[in-house]
């Protein structure tokens, strides 16, 4: 399996419209960030995306995306919704499987309700099949776990995708809790992308050192964190992740932040 993280960016993206800080006036392309999204090849070549935000078209031209098998989503707010009409080209032969909650999907069938609408000939829109996420979906080889979270008072999903022989990825996003009842579903995650906002406490994201304590206590191996705000670069970031594996002494733990572009093999 291969993870190719489309967009590692907090709701703004990096640089913040008019924000003219050192992070986003930075000319390290590390510190620039598109809206997070992350995209998934198995073996056999299935090809799933995790979430669309308002870049995915610059971000599937980019990470090079020739089909979608699905798109699994972790909740609608517009950061990781907003550019679900630029899967059209994906689309045009049979209608494009997405999977989530209901209550998410009801979201998805409001936002985008000229998408169900009957509309006049020659108007192009995606051919949408949004479907209730099992609590196991089988895509190919992959086997697809969607994994209840809170973000803040908010009901959303993390996804787990596992292929047989290899570790498994755990791709949790916009979380400030998990339920004990979650806690075993995410399993040990060979990998684990997590989303982490900042150091300074929000309501509804985890901190970069909550992120984590959170990883620690699932026990994975490989962490990346992501959907990161403009207010430390992606250096900064990174030493932070260092001081923290030596302040708990975290033998064969690999924790870093994560970045536009970054290929992950599992
Ligand atoms: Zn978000
Ligand atoms: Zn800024
Ligand atoms: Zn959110």
């Amino acid at each position: 399996m291969k993870v190719n993280v489309l967009g590692s960016g907090t709701s703004h993206g990096i640089p913040v419209v008019a924000c003219f800080c050192p992070v986003c006036r930075s000319e390290n392309p590390f510190d620039k960030r598109m809206r997070a999204s992350i995209h998934i090849t198995g073996e056999a070549g299935e090809s799933i995306v995790i979430d669309t935000g308002p870049e995915f078209r610059l971000q599937a031209v980019r990470a090079g995306i020739e089909r979608l098998d699905a798109v699994l989503l972790t909740h609608a707010h517009a950061d990781h919704l907003h550019g679900l009409d630029d899967v059209r080209p994906l689309c045009r032969s049979v209608p494009l499987p997405v999977y989530s909650s209901d209550e998410i999907l009801e979201e998805v069938r409001d936002r985008f309700s000229y998408v169900f609408k009957e509309t006049q000939p020659g108007g192009g829109k995606p051919r949408l099949d949004l479907r209730k996420a099992d609590p196991v979906i089988e895509i190919g080889s992959l086997r697809i776990t969607s994994i209840p979270v809170k973000h803040g008072d908010l009901n959303i999903l993390a996804w787990k995708i596992e292929e047989a022989g290899r570790p498994s990825l755990l791709y949790m996003t916009d979380t400030s809790a998990i339920p004990e009842s979650s806690k075993s579903l995410a399993g040990k995650p060979g990998a684990l992308i997590i989303g982490a906002l900042r150091e300074r406490p929000h309501e509804t994201h985890f901190t970069f050192r909550q992120a984590m304590e959170t990883a620690l206590e699932l026990a994975a191996r490989r962490v990346w964190l992501t959907h990161i705000c403009h207010e430390h670069s992606h250096n900064e970031i990174a030493g932070f992740c260092e001081d923290f594996i030596r302040e708990r002494n975290l033998e064969g733990v690999g924790i870093a932040p994560a970045h536009d572009g970054l290929e992950i093999r599992l």
